[in-house]
């Protein structure tokens, strides 16, 4: 009994501690929020507000009103309704989401409003903080070099395990390059890290995503992107 107890002890902590809770916001057509609203803003667009509610860890929810074009974000909500108002919309947080990683910049520059949603995206799916460890840089990497990729690192997920789990969820639809940097001398990088590139600097192209795995076996070995093979 002990030992079960104590194998069950291992195991909830292990999941607890790999794997944060997917904190992103659920869209609700038509639902009613109740509760405290601490933000109105007006002149915005859906997917702004949507945005507005994923990256601050304050808010667990969110109404748009498409003919008011207004805004509300919540604090907490105390009750939900089925409205028969079609231009409003809500979002809400899971209700055992610990509320939402955050993305940690330093010093590092993003040109790409797009990219830095996503990695905000990347933090609620995985309940974890997302440290951008280079963003904008000069050299030989195109798209570090126009500020459209961040070599990233995650709390308390190791790299590769990101790299599968990102790959099996509905995060990455398309237009980027998502690489997992293996450790050792056949990866061109130092560091285990995601290396996390868009193809275009807002807009979609249409063109799937492109996982990738470098350093992991001699045919891998250090890949500029002409020599990618996209799995
Ligand atoms: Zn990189």
């Amino acid at each position: 009994m002990i030992l079960a107890l104590t194998i069950l002890l291992i195991l909830g902590l292990g999941t607890i501690s790999v794997y944060g809770q997917d904190c992103r916001l659920t869209k609700h057509p038509a639902l009613f929020l109740n509760g405290d609203s601490y933000d109105l803003s007006l002149n915005g667009s859906e997917r702004k507000c949507r945005m507005e509610c994923e990256k601050d860890a304050r808010c667990r929810a969110m109404t748009y009103h498409a003919i008011w074009t207004a805004c509300w974000l919540y604090s907490d909500v105390k009750d939900t309704g089925h409205s028969h108002m079609c231009s409003s919309v809500s979002y809400q947080r899971p209700k055992d989401c610990k509320g939402p990683g955050k993305v940690i910049y330093g010093t590092n520059v993003l040109h790409s409003e797009a990219l830095a949603n996503k990695l905000q995206e990347i933090a609620n799916y995985m309940g974890a903080d997302v440290r951008v460890n280079s963003g904008l840089r000069k050299g030989t990497d195109k798209y570090h070099a126009i500020g459209q990729a961040a070599d990233i690192t995650i709390s308390d997920v190791n790299s590769r395990t990101a790299w599968e789990r990102l790959k099996s969820s509905d995060v990455f639809t398309g237009d980027y390059y998502v690489m997992y940097h293996a450790p050792g001398r056949r990866s061109c990088s130092t560091g285990v890290h995601l290396h996390i590139a868009r193809y275009e600097k807002e807009g979609s192209t249409g063109r799937p995503t492109c996982w990738v795995l470098e350093g992991t076996t001699h045919a891998n070995t250090c890949l500029k992107y002409e020599y990618m093979k996209c799995l």
